[in-house]
């Protein structure tokens, strides 16, 4: 009989269970996306949140260009995901960007950070979105970075050439992968990745 084991895995239980969502939101500052408010973002519609009121017209028009865009270029996106759009640094660092200029959470929500208020920045992150939507969160961990990453470069029509490697050679791959599968097939071949 190991009568000391049933409160110690209950006590483990317990530590896990407060512990860990706790920790989730210190470590990964990005679960923020979910909870804006708390970290001085404003949400001035149901989709797009600012920590400097002035710019909403500007986040707002840089929104509903990627959104279009990614719905005319490749598909529309189910819903209209919340999109952050950070102005200051200490609004990014509050949810952990660090060295990236934007960063997108499966299918909660995307922060774009002070140097990325940019439509080919922003069209980047709603089409990670979208691969989200369309081929599950988990599934696209999975999926090789030339399809994910290069996807993105490509498809957001990011304007600059050469990208720094290694982006240049992921949306090269994904390009000549693109010009064999074409539109009609796209996410039955992309699900098969
Ligand atoms: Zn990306």
């Amino acid at each position: 009989m190991h009568l000391g084991s049933r409160p110690s895995i209950r006590r483990i239980a317990l530590l896990l269970f407060l512990v860990v969502p706790a920790a989730a939101w210190v470590i990964v500052k990005p679960v923020r996306v979910v909870a804006p408010t708390l970290v001085g973002v404003t949400c001035l519609s149901a989709s797009v949140c600012v920590d400097d009121p002035s710019a909403f017209g500007t986040a707002e028009q840089l929104y509903a260009e990627a959104l279009a865009f990614v719905a005319a270029e490749i598909a529309p996106l189910a819903g209209t995901p919340r999109v952050i759009f950070c102005s200051s640094s200490a609004c990014a660092d509050s949810f952990g960007l660090g060295a990236r200029s934007a960063v997108t959470i499966g299918t909660i929500g995307t922060v774009i950070g002070p140097k990325a208020w940019k439509p080919h920045y922003v069209r980047h992150e709603l089409i990670h979105q979208l691969q989200g939507q369309r081929l599950g969160v988990i599934a696209l961990l999975f999926k090789p970075s030339w399809f994910v990453e290069g996807m993105a470069y490509s498809l957001s029509q990011d304007p600059r050439q050469p990208l720094n490697e290694p982006w240049e050679d992921l949306r090269r791959r994904f390009a000549s992968w693109y010009q064999v599968v074409g539109k009609a097939n796209f996410w039955r071949e992309a699900g098969m990745l």
